[in-house]
């Protein structure tokens, strides 16, 4: 039994309606409470600003492709390195870090919950082995579901009461909390060596188009009420043009759940892009922002790109490949039999650079003229567009123009006329920015009714505390100091317990996997349907038997069971 009172809170609770009330936060047992007794445990926030615990919602940070990011870049090991400490292991790597880098480094920066982009069925067991290690924040995983080769043929056949059959039951099996969708059809189109290109082409040998997995999976991830809605890496990332693929995209998708968005599209900074080639490649943010503010169905996140060195991974195994084609650096390829795909490379953005330099802007176009701060997360698709810890440096962009006009000035000079940034004046506030980067990751994850992303009472206690004093502070001259008080919090709860406090570790940690086990009747369980069974045996090399994930992969967990009707 431990109680903890957390006094003088500035708090700025959007899901609560609180902005900027002088707050006592009351913790029992790791939740919030109503109030506690005086023996509890006391942490004087001083006036400072205090949040519910980030939530990413789309990070790349366990898995496969994170480790083999790792194996291809010893010199980003070299980067980064920490000694040990009493309860902190010894960490390196920037872009990539080790497990431990990457939760102690979003503890400190306030980070409580965290989700994996793109986990690969067949490759789940690894996700899980790292999720345990990813100690401070719960963790939850995107499912991959591009390329499936069962859901595909469902799709040809009409029929999408199998289509979430096989949804279901593959979510249940490798302990997955989301359906994710990565340039759908192209990952398989991948095996043989092309892309796909256009949502209304067919994918070969299966006879169904992008736009058609994608309408068939948005609407089983429906049926089969999951917390979160279908999760979309677009087709044609980072092709110039590709806004037209974007919004195409946008315009298709329903409008079938009340409580959240029906589409979460994903890092769209890189699908915004205009021109027809690189050289007269433009931001198209304003049409992406235009449609996502005519369009309260859907939620994206930015995709911020920032300058430095980072790697790229994703599923999108052919783009990957056009970007080696680019750079002529190192590559990775993978191709996860009748799942997906997967790439990586390693870039460096440079402000020299025209093109980065677009890229940079886009991101923050986006944020600046989606007018609905819910319909937008702050994100740099971890590590793709930067790696997370750049996040303060985001937010200090958003809230200032003063700040954003000292950038440009560093840029490519020929930037100006290719994008919209110059004549943005919106500074967002804190309120907002509390909104990007933990309310509406929590609402759009579906995670809210589970205790995350607020500070009410029976919410999970996550709560971090900043230095910052907002009474004292101009955030649109003094954006060091939001760049420094994001950086490290003075302390991060989780669950109840202060685990981090000035960037120091103080607990090992312990956190919980969050996934969804959707409740099909035994006349639909796909695992049980012959068909697929030896389809399964025949294609696939492990058999079904060995497939699913274990519980006890996941030493503590958090199971969504959902009603389906099905
Ligand atoms: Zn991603």
């Amino acid at each position: 039994m431990h109680s903890l009172l957390v006094k003088n809170a500035y708090v700025i609770d959007p899901l609560n309606n609180i902005r900027g009330e002088i707050m006592d936060i009351a913790i029992k047992d790791g939740k919030i409470v109503e109030s506690v007794k005086d023996s509890a445990e006391v942490i004087d926030a001083k006036g400072q600003l205090t949040l519910p615990g980030g939530v990413d919602s789309h990070s790349h940070i366990c898995g496969t492709k994170v480790n083999f990011g790792r194996y291809m870049s010893p010199e980003d090991m070299r980067a980064g390195r920490g000694r040990a400490q009493p309860y902190m292991y010894p960490v390196s790597g920037y872009s990539v870090p080790t497990v431990y880098a990457n939760t102690y480094r979003y503890s400190k920066m306030g980070y409580t919950t965290v989700l994996e982009g793109a986990m690969a069925p067949l490759e789940a067991r690894h996700t899980h082995e790292e999720f345990s290690y990813n100690t401070l924040q719960d963790t939850l995983a995107n499912t991959l579901f591009d390329g499936n080769w069962s859901v595909m043929e469902a799709v040809a056949e009409g029929d999408l009461k199998k289509v979430a059959a096989i949804v279901g039951w593959t979510l249940a099996a490798v302990k997955g909390f989301g359906v994710k969708i990565t340039n759908p059809g192209g990952t398989e189109m991948w095996g043989w060596g092309k892309d796909i290109g256009c949502i209304h082409k067919k994918v070969d040998y299966f006879g169904v188009t992008p736009a058609e997995i994608l309408d068939y999976l948005i609407r089983a991830n429906e049926m089969l009420n999951l917390p979160h809605s279908a999760h979309l890496h677009t087709n044609n990332l980072g092709k110039p043009g590709n806004y037209k693929c974007t919004l195409e995209t946008m315009q298709r998708a329903p409008d079938l759940n009340d409580k959240r968005q029906t589409l979460y599209m994903t890092h769209v900074q890189f699908h915004s892009y205009g021109g027809s080639k690189w050289a007269d490649f433009c931001s198209k943010a304003d049409d992406v922002s235009w449609m996502l503010n005519r369009k309260p169905n859907i939620a994206i996140d930015m995709g911020q790109v920032m300058f430095g060195k980072t790697t790229t991974m994703t599923a999108d195994g052919p783009m990957e490949f056009n970007l080696y084609r680019l750079h002529h650096n190192k590559w990775s390829n993978h191709d996860v039999e009748l799942e997906t795909a997967s790439g990586i490379i390693p870039v460096h953005y440079s402000r020299k650079n025209l093109v980065n330099s677009i890229m940079w802007a886009i991101g923050l176009e986006l944020a600046l003229m989606t007018k609905n701060p819910w319909q937008c997360m702050l994100a740099t698709d971890n590590p793709n567009g930067a790696p997370f810890v750049k996040y303060p440096e985001v937010i200090a962009l958003l809230m200032s123009q003063k700040y954003r006009e000292e950038q440009l000035k560093t840029v490519n000079p020929d930037t100006e006329k290719r994008v919209f940034l110059p004549s943005l004046d919106r500074e967002l506030d804190i309120n907002e920015i509390a909104i990007m980067t933990r309310a509406a990751q929590a609402k759009a994850l579906g995670i809210v009714d589970i205790g995350k992303g607020h500070l009410g009472v029976g919410a999970d206690a996550d709560v971090a505390v900043y230095p910052i004093k907002m009474d004292d502070i101009d955030p649109s001259k003094d954006y060091q100091k939001i760049i420094d008080g994001f950086s490290q919090t003075d302390y991060t709860i989780k669950r109840g317990r202060a685990v981090s406090k000035k960037g120091d570790c103080l607990v090992l940690g312990d956190n919980a996997t969050i996934w969804v086990k959707p409740k099909i009747s035994e006349k639909n369980d796909i695992s049980k349907d012959p068909e697929f069974m030896k389809k399964f045996e025949r294609y696939y090399t492990v058999s079904l038997d060995n497939y699913p994930v274990q519980e006890e992969y996941l030493h503590r967990n958090i199971c969504i069971e959902t009603e389906t009707g099905i």
